[in-house]
């Protein structure tokens, strides 16, 4: 235990020390949350092949089975609460150390856990609602459900007729820009990158802590298991997130 006692005793120091903190979460931060990492080797799209974008907006079945599948997948994920990890990032931004919260998921947790909107940046989208492709319209996922139970047809928009789909970045989906302008600059503005349960291999996210680190900024991995970025990283964590994070930020 002194190893874990003197990793989260570098941790503290290296956040005390830094006056602007960005905190990117990958998939492990919500593993602890019972939420599934579907781009684990035994999550979901190692199993089944993903519906692309073009073919959501072009074929009806595809939409018909997109919307049938994020039910099932929402089974897993619509009772999933905040974990210890979320609730340490929470405080962070609460005292002022971390300025936004860069994210790979799409559980909506980190909002749950108290931190503003507009501190978090999205970069796959959310999963909790749903859009209008066309006029971005935005849809509670509960109605839709009724509705697509009743009569098995994939959603349309009551004001323009276009395709709702949930807001998530599908596979092919161009990755939003507002969100990857903002993000890089937050990467780019950080003096410390926290990166938490990611195994920093999807780009283009994955080069937010590459770009910090580059800019000057002290990078940080936690993580259960190594990464591909380590050897770049000042300080690596190989622990549950939750427990560590909790420690070092003092929340149960
Ligand atoms: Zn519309």
């Amino acid at each position: 235990m002194d190893e874990a006692r003197d990793d989260i005793a570098q941790l503290q120091a290296l956040i005390e020390g830094a006056s602007q903190i960005v905190v990117f979460t990958g998939a492990g931060i919500s593993t602890e949350s019972g939420i599934p990492d579907f781009r684990s080797p035994t999550g979901i799209w190692s199993q089944t092949t993903p519906i692309y974008f073009e073919d959501f907006v072009a074929s009806e079945t595809a939409r018909r089975e997109a919307w049938r599948r994020k039910f099932v997948i929402d089974r897993d994920i619509v009772d999933a609460e905040p974990n210890r990890g979320h609730r340490a990032v929470a405080k962070l931004v609460r005292v002022g150390k971390v300025t936004s919260v860069i994210t790979q998921n799409i559980d909506n947790l980190h909002q749950n856990s108290g931190i503003p909107a507009k501190q978090i940046i999205e970069l796959h989208g959310n999963g909790t609602y749903a859009n209008c492709l066309t006029c971005r319209t935005r849809y509670e996922l509960g109605r839709i459900k009724e509705a697509f139970e009743a009569d098995d047809r994939p959603p349309s928009c009551t004001f323009c007729g276009g395709h709702v789909k949930a807001a998530t970045i599908s596979f092919g989906q161009a990755m939003p820009d507002a969100e990857m302008a903002r993000a890089r600059q937050e990467a780019l503005a950080c003096d410390l990158l926290l990166a938490i349960g990611s195994s920093l291999v999807v780009y283009p996210a994955a080069g937010f802590p590459v770009l910090a680190k580059e800019n000057g900024a002290q990078l940080v991995i936690l993580n259960r298991e190594a990464t591909d970025l380590d050897r770049l990283a000042d300080l690596v964590i190989n622990r549950e997130i939750g427990p560590t994070l909790g420690e070092v930020a003092d929340v149960n």
